[in-house]
């Protein structure tokens, strides 16, 4: 079988593209680079031992999706592909509804066209909103609170509004909680560019010596150590539940919308020692103001995919944090 994944450069899609290819399905990777490099499909090959197509296409470019479709088969698609910065997303809300939406929606039309009707969609946690009760629990209503989270509210009723229109439609909408660590080989990880918004990216920098400290965003909330609670997810064990959601699309027709996340909380202190551990030595950190739009703690309820995909997260903290160090240790300076 053969999947299209668009995104497949970037941080998830590298290492979901690993584990496809690990069980056996033919990979081919749709990405336009703006946030990865050809780099990462060297480096997919050189893990697996396995060939790769991949086509540099902006999703923007209606005619070249198509053209993609019109080129080769695809018994399902892994969409991946959008921008994903949810601070840039309120300066740039217009690039980020142009790329995230009409991206998805060529997307779909070149699909539809190609009668291939098998999609599982990058959610997010980000729509449970910010005042539903913890565990997320998938039927929960959802919102937003940045037009990056709008756009994944929206897509999510652009795809179950298509799927209503016809049955054959096969669609997972998958609500990552925060992925984190690398492929165990350090050969792909998670590089953002620049100073990273997100917590373990942040600390792997401080581990390096290229920041000198952590920031804390918050020490007063309501939380057993006043910091700031949750539910990471190893990017492997996030790339083997894509294969299990796959499978599962592959084999049912119809909307499913699934949390992919471990069930259990962690605080930004936990998670920074956890990093000391791994790098082998102690960090500074300084405990600063709530960082705007942060909801204290949130975690998965993941019974849902236990029961569709018989799919649970295996790696702990430790191991999220070694792989992370293994990956940015080996690409310093
Ligand atoms: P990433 O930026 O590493 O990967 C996204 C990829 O999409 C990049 O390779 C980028 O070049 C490509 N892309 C963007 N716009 C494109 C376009 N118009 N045409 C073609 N390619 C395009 O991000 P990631 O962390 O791997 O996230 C993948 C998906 O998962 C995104 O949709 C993101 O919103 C979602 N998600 C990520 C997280 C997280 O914390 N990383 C959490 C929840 C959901
Ligand atoms: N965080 C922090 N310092 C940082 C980045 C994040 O204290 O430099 C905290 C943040 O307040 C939140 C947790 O770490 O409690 C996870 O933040 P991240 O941005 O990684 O994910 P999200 O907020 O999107 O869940």
């Amino acid at each position: 079988m053969r999947i299209l994944v668009t995104g497949g450069a970037g941080f998830i899609g590298s290492h979901t593209c690993v584990s496809l290819l690990e069980s056996g399905y033919e990979v081919a990777v749709l990405d336009n680079y703006v946030n990865s490099s050809p780099a990462a499909v060297a480096a997919i090959e050189q893990i697996t031992g396995k060939k790769v197509l991949a086509y540099e296409v902006d999703l923007l470019d209606l005619e070249a999706v198509q053209a993609v479709f019109q080129k080769d088969h695809f018994d399902g698609v892994i969409h991946f592909a959008g921008l994903k910065a949810v601070g840039e997303s309120v300066s740039k809300p217009l690039e980020y509804y142009h790329n995230n939406i009409t991206g998805s929606l060529n997307l779909c039309r070149a699909m539809r066209e190609a009668d291939c009707k098998v999609l599982v969609f990058s959610s997010s946690a980000t729509v449970y909103g910010p005042v539903n009760p913890i565990p997320y629990v998938e039927g929960m209503p959802t919102s937003a609170t940045s037009p990056y989270g709008w756009t994944k509210v929206m897509i999510e009723q652009m795809l179950t509004d298509l799927a209503a229109t016809d049955p054959a439609w096969s669609i997972s909408l998958l609500r990552y909680f925060n992925p984190v660590g690398a492929h165990e080989s350090g050969l792909i990880g998670e590089a953002p560019n620049g100073i990273p918004n997100n917590l373990m990216p942040y600390i792997a920098k401080v581990a390096t010596g290229e920041l000198p400290y952590l920031r804390v965003f918050g020490g007063d909330y309501d939380t057993p150590d006043g910091t700031g609670v949750r539910d990471y997810i190893h990017v492997m064990d996030l790339a083997e539940g894509h294969v299990k959601a796959l499978e599962y699309a592959l084999s049912h027709t119809g909307v499913e919308a699934v949390n992919l996340g471990s069930g259990k909380g962690t605080s930004v202190l936990e998670l920074f020692h956890a990093y000391e551990r791994a790098c082998g030595k102690e960090l500074a950190y300084q405990i600063c103001p709530r960082r705007a739009g942060d909801l204290p703690a949130f975690w998965a309820d993941p019974r849902k995919a236990e029961a569709l995909y018989h799919w649970h997260t295996t790696r702990d903290l430790d191991s999220m944090c070694r792989d992370s160090w293994r990956f940015t240790s080996s690409h310093m300076g």
